[in-house]
């Protein structure tokens, strides 16, 4: 059986769709709005109109494994505590750098043909039995863009949060005002990419920027945890004039959302552009200080004072208060609600009501189910 067909029999009736001409249906999952003519696909090409109905992926990951929160990366929410993290197949872009292309290009990109051999099925009761066993109080719907499989993650969700898990997803931001408010009500944490400010650049990788920037403050203004990540990738998006850009950007939605400046490493189709040299990293997370972010990190920077950037200091008082190396938490003195020790200065975030039960050094390694 071919990627197509397998990926078609694990699929249910979507909600994320307005019925248009004739048979035609218009996609709201995410921003593209794909109109879709019976029996054609949308541009992910794991949504598919099937007899004038909406159909979409269900029942299946092509990746698990419980990660710590850090790894997603989230620092402000629950730090220490682990998070049960399924992908599954497509994406609604096609960045020529992406590190999860085998999975994300599946059914996009010949060479991704293989992916089929990753899925499995399983059901949301499963998942979150999983979640259990492996000690996770998190489920994360992420490796692949979780937008184009929403229906899935909010059937995982609901059940997540029966059995008082929290949720949240990794995504590109590429979302449709329809797709968060159906989210909201099950989602905690919401990590955004804001992969550029330049239109053309979204355009490269098949999005268009408005809408990652719409999402940012409609995802904030709803309520839920976000935290934003920039790759910063050399002859791309690292001029000091985009970095002050997106900084501005963010600070003025909120200089409470932690911006996360993460090295870029040649991948997939990017092979031409230079590695980021820690310098340049720096640059970004300084800019990111200016321009008045009170939580700013930056990752992959694979031991270059490290320590520094990926610790959270109180903004007030600038004592260390969740002290990282890699994913793993060295030292963790935040208080049960979530303040400053020295100064009572309130940090932003989501954090556990039991600090004494944060796991020290051991978030370190992610188990692979
Ligand atoms: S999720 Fe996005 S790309 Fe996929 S069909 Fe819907 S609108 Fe199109």
């Amino acid at each position: 059986m071919n990627l197509a067909k397998k990926l078609d029999a694990l699929s249910a009736p979507g909600m994320l769709y307005e019925k248009a001409e004739g048979n035609a249906l218009r996609c709201t999952a995410c921003a593209h709005r794909c109109l879709i003519r019976e029996g054609k696909r949308g541009i992910c090409q794991v949504r598919f109109n099937s007899a004038g109905n909406l159909q979409v992926p269900w029942g299946y990951v092509a990746a698990l494994q419980a990660d710590p929160i850090e790894k997603k990366p989230l620092y402000h929410f629950f730090s220490g505590e682990k998070a049960l993290s399924f992908g599954m197949l497509g994406c609604d872009l096609h960045c020529d750098y992406c590190q999860n292309w085998l999975t994300s290009q599946a059914l996009r990109d010949p060479a991704a043909e293989g992916a089929g051999r990753f899925v499995r099925e399983i059901t949301a009761v499963e998942l979150v039995a999983l979640a259990h066993q492996t000690g996770s109080s998190i489920i994360a719907s992420t490796y692949n863009e979780p937008l184009i499989t929403t229906e899935w993650a909010v059937e995982i969700f609901k059940t997540a949060k029966t059995a008082g898990l929290k949720t949240v997803m990794v995504s590109n931001g590429n979302a449709t005002p329809e797709a968060l408010a159906y989210l909201a009500p099950h989602l905690d944490g919401y990590k955004i990419d804001l992969k550029s400010m330049q239109e053309k650049n979204y355009r490269q990788l098949g999005g268009v920027l408005q809408p990652v920037l719409d999402t940012i403050q409609r995802a904030h203004e709803m309520g839920l945890w976000v935290e934003v990540v920039t790759l910063v990738v050399p002859g791309f998006n690292d001029s000091t004039e985009e970095l002050w850009e997106a900084a501005r950007f963010l600070a003025s939605v909120s200089p409470n959302i932690p911006w996360h400046v993460t090295a870029f490493h040649r991948d997939y189709k990017m092979l031409e552009n230079d590695n980021t040299p820690p310098n340049t990293l720096l640059r970004a997370a300084d800019i990111g200080r200016e321009a008045g972010l009170r939580y700013v990190y930056a990752g992959n920077l694979h031991g270059f004072a490290a320590g520094e950037y990926e610790s959270t200091r109180c903004p007030h008082c600038d004592k260390m208060l969740v002290q990282r190396h890699g994913f793993s938490i060295r030292s963790y003195r935040l208080t049960d609600k979530g303040e400053c020790p020295y100064c009572g200065e309130k940090i932003a975030g989501r954090w556990t009501s039991e600090p004494a039960k944060v796991d020290l050094h051991g978030s370190g390694m992610p188990r692979v189910i």
